[in-house]
């Protein structure tokens, strides 16, 4: 039987008011109403020197890492620098263990073995580690009036506006037909070549700049340029596109039809720097999602022997709907958990029943400048601490996982237990448009899942924006959720 709180009789309620007459208006605001502190204040100088320490290891990171191959490199040497080695599937573990599962070099899991094994759950913080950007077609390389080009295809949501007239850098793997691999990086080391997509002058943007910002650049016009002269003296077929081949021949034994087997993705070739006269905020190219992929990395290193299993996961393909057998739709973590609770000889599902997840991805920051998308009191803000979104999703939440209350209660005491500053905010207004993010995919597996997140700013452009705070108390968020008890 359900049993309600009654509500009180009328002449009840009219007594009450009366006695509540003499309160300390301001006492009783601090008592009933959500503390509005700014997160500065409640982090204080100490906590916010040690944000500003931890933002030069992220930096170092986001230089190193850039797209989702380079990060789990990246990050599978950090974890075995930290004692991490290979998963032995139903190989019964000992706490402390630390094992991981490279997927294909572009989505891996970490566990560090808790004092309970698996059997009671696991306590999961999965990130993406893929970004938006632009990928090449699969015969990508053409030359047009004596330039040469290559021909490609955006990945994930961008505003296509944005990714004209600033430096690229290319990063990617080609795998020649006999199977050996090519990993290329090219514009990011000092002294390397960059490349870039053209736009119009103003003086003859006549025709562009009456189109809607949508329409102005479209898929097909975001060629990037990469040469501009020609093999000999001009004479013969296709000089210029000819040159660069060779040049590529030269550098890497390629040959064009290698590009076909090749995933190579252009990016912005901007470093991660410190944004604002104060320093308080970083500016970088894909903080989404690997502001919290490094946070999820850096709290599972820190963990020690935590009481449940902790495990991190940085997923490949959220951009496009988490497809694909690197995304968060396959069947990876199922298989992990099932080779970590085989050992223990339990399924799977036993284990995934009682776990829980942080799904960490980011939010949208309040923008004053764009005011008009967001909802001032149910916004996140930069500084004001790591972003909990207790659904995500548009149109009525579709596609949001939408955490049940109980969860979202033991998520804020162990974040208020362990001074963790937090806000808790919708991505902008009810009817704006909205996302998803890997939260469905977990709470699939019948895992209880809330999205704890870093508010960005110009989400999804080449050059986005965080609070150098915020980013700390992710980090603080994701090691207090491995260690609570
Ligand atoms: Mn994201
Ligand atoms: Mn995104």
């Amino acid at each position: 039987m359900i049993e309600y709180i009654e509500y009180k009789e009328k002449q009840e309620v009219i007594t009450m008011i009366r006695e509540t007459e003499n309160l300390d208006p301001k006492a009783l605001a601090k008592e009933l109403l959500n503390d509005r502190t700014h997160g500065a204040a409640k982090a204080g100088a100490g906590e916010l020197q040690k944000a500003d320490a931890f933002a030069e290891g992220y930096k170092a990171f986001m230089n190193a890492a850039k797209t989702e191959r380079e990060t789990v490199t990246w990050a599978v040497q950090a974890a075995e620098a930290a004692g991490f080695e290979p998963l032995r599937p139903m190989k019964m573990y000992q706490p402390g263990d630390k094992v991981y599962y490279n997927n294909r070099g572009k989505a891996l899991c970490l566990a560090v073995i808790g004092k309970k094994g698996v059997k009671k759950g696991v306590r999961i913080a999965a990130a993406h580690i893929d970004s938006p950007r632009i990928d090449l077609k699969p015969i990508p390389l053409y030359e047009s009036s004596e330039m040469a080009l290559l021909k490609t295809h955006y990945y994930g949501g961008i505003k296509k506006y944005q990714w004209t007239a600033i430096p690229l850098s290319m990063h990617g793997k080609i795998v020649r037909k006999d199977g050996t691999e090519i990993t290329v990086n090219v514009g990011e080391k000092e002294g390397d070549p960059q490349f870039t997509i053209t736009d119009i002058l103003p003086h003859l943007g006549k025709d562009q700049m009456g189109k809607t910002l949508g329409e102005a650049i479209n898929g097909e016009d975001l060629n990037i340029l990469v040469g501009s002269l020609p093999l000999t003296d001009g004479e013969g077929e296709q000089q210029f596109k000819l040159n660069i081949m060779n040049i590529l021949h030269q550098q890497y034994g390629i040959v064009e039809s290698d590009l076909i087997s090749a995933e190579i993705e252009f990016v912005p070739a901007f470093k991660a720097v410190d944004i604002g006269f104060d320093r308080s905020m970083i500016g970088a190219y894909g903080h989404d999602d690997r502001v919290c992929a490094y946070p999820a990395l850096e709290a599972i290193f820190d963990c020690g022997v935590p009481e449940y299993t902790a495990i991190t996961v940085l997923a490949d393909k959220e951009e496009i709907g988490s497809v694909g057998n690197t995304g968060l739709a396959s069947e990876f973590l199922n298989y992990f958990i099932a080779d970590l609770a085989g050992g223990e000889g339990w399924m799977a599902h036993h284990v995934f029943s009682q776990s829980t997840c942080l799904s960490a991805d980011v939010t949208a920051a309040y923008d004053p400048t764009y005011a008009s998308a967001f909802e001032a009191g149910n916004s996140c803000y930069l500084n004001r601490g790591v972003g909990v979104a207790k659904y995500t999703g548009s149109r009525g939440k579709g596609g949001s996982n939408d955490a049940n209350a109980e969860f979202v209660a033991q998520v804020r005491k162990i974040f208020d237990d362990n001074g963790v500053i937090w806000q808790i905010g919708e991505l902008g207004k009810v009817d704006q448009g909205g996302g998803g993010t890997v939260a469905l995919d977990i709470s699939r597996l019948n895992a209880d899942v809330i999205d704890v997140g870093v508010p960005v700013l110009s989400m999804h452009s080449p050059f986005e924006v965080v609070s150098k705070l915020d980013v700390y108390m992710a980090y603080k968020a994701f090691k207090a959720y491995f260690l609570a008890e």
